[in-house]
């Protein structure tokens, strides 16, 4: 037998959650965001099991042009834009879209002939302090695309720091409005939170991403609460059993120690898999589909679980590191990070299996 490990994608958990961002934004069209390798869960996986999304966001040209070999026709925007001219000259040839950020990426469609109709979308920076053109740059912009003879559609677009927390999307709103005050164009600002949240900002295009995956962005409201399935379970098994003495420590720097007699399955899963080594004690993982926690160090192939009150478990007991029964965004949670960076980790080494 292999090492026990493996990541399963619900295929139909993902269309699932396509679904519920649609239902948030009826009237919008979506761009399913794939970028990062569809956060961890396969480019081509994830766009075939959303393939009737109106639009692909990526942030790799690669991953664009893959799209589009595989057959995808509809929109595919680059969220960082064209690296440079030649990337938009390809792109242009493709049909891939590119968010324009910064005048230096105009010289580099401009040379593009009339025919090729480049859509693209103007990104204003509201507040967010990343990318995109000042407030009172955005006119200028929007009059340069316009007068380029390969541009064809224009889309606004802004993103939100703080639609998931306190700050909301007002004051980031109020900027984008002014900014674009008298420009009668297409608008797509909605990232997940906002779909989820703030109906003002769905306009032509939401760009939901991590609800896709079946987690929340918010903290305070569970993925279940949003009707959200997992799509991504990791599972493993129980491939050793330790009986530890009061006093005894498990894993690297003992960082765990035994106040009483404790019984410890060791998983084959670590680091190396993708799981955070900064998971402390006292991290969810489901043993035998009960809940129970991490004891001591992430090492680079294994880690423990605390078995003590649960006596069937043992060697080949099944272990979900996250996913069905543990969800994600708790695993996060307690490492101190959030569902992204642990969807997006999950390492190359970890077998896929496809779930319709
Ligand atoms: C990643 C990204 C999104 C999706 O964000 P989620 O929080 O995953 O929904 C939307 N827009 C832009 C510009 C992004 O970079």
């Amino acid at each position: 037998m292999s090492r026990p490990i493996t990541a399963a994608i619900d295929l139909a958990a993902l269309a699932h959650n396509l679904g519920v961002a649609r239902a948030h934004a009826p009237h919008a069209k979506v761009f399913a965001v794939i970028k990062a390798n569809a956060y961890g869960h396969g480019l081509l996986r994830a766009a075939a099991a959303m393939r009737d999304a109106d639009g692909f966001a990526v942030v790799e040209f690669d991953a664009a042009m893959r799209l589009r070999d595989a057959g995808y026709r509809q929109r595919i925007v680059l969220l960082e834009g064209f690296f440079d001219a030649r990337e938009a000259e390809a792109g242009a040839a493709r049909k891939i879209s590119g968010v324009m950020h910064t005048a230096e990426q105009f010289a580099w469609i401009a040379p593009l002939q009339a025919g090729a109709r480049l859509d693209v979308l103007l990104k204003i920076n509201s507040g967010m302090n990343r990318l995109g053109f000042t407030p009172d740059a955005v006119r200028g912009a929007y009059d340069r695309l316009q007068d380029l003879p390969g541009v064809g559609k224009i889309t606004l677009m802004t993103h939100f720091a703080d639609a998931d927390g306190a700050g909301g999307v007002a004051a980031q709103m109020a900027v984008f409005e002014r900014a674009v005050a008298g420009i009668a164009a297409p608008r797509s600002l909605a990232n997940s939170a906002a779909t989820l949240r703030y109906p003002q900002t769905h306009f032509d295009w939401v760009r939901p991403g991590i609800m896709l995956y079946g987690s929340s962005p918010f903290t305070e409201r569970s993925a279940t609460e949003l009707g959200l399935q997992p799509v991504m379970t990791l599972t493993s098994e129980i491939i050793a059993v330790c009986d530890l003495k009061p006093g005894d420590t498990v894993g690297y720097g003992g960082t765990f120690r035994a106040e009483r007699s404790m019984r410890i399955g060791v998983v084959a899963c670590g680091y190396a898999d993708g799981y955070p080594r900064h998971a402390p004690s006292g991290t969810p993982i489901r043993v035998n589909d009960v809940m129970t926690a991490t004891v001591g160090r992430v090492s680079m192939d294994m880690l423990c679980a605390d078995i003590t009150h649960l006596p069937q478990a043992g060697i080949g007991s099944r272990v979900v590191l996250w996913g069905e029964g543990n969800p994600v965004d708790d695993v996060a949670a307690a490492a101190g990070t959030v569902s992204y960076e642990l969807l997006c980790a999950m390492s190359a080494r970890v077998p896929v299996i496809e779930r319709q």
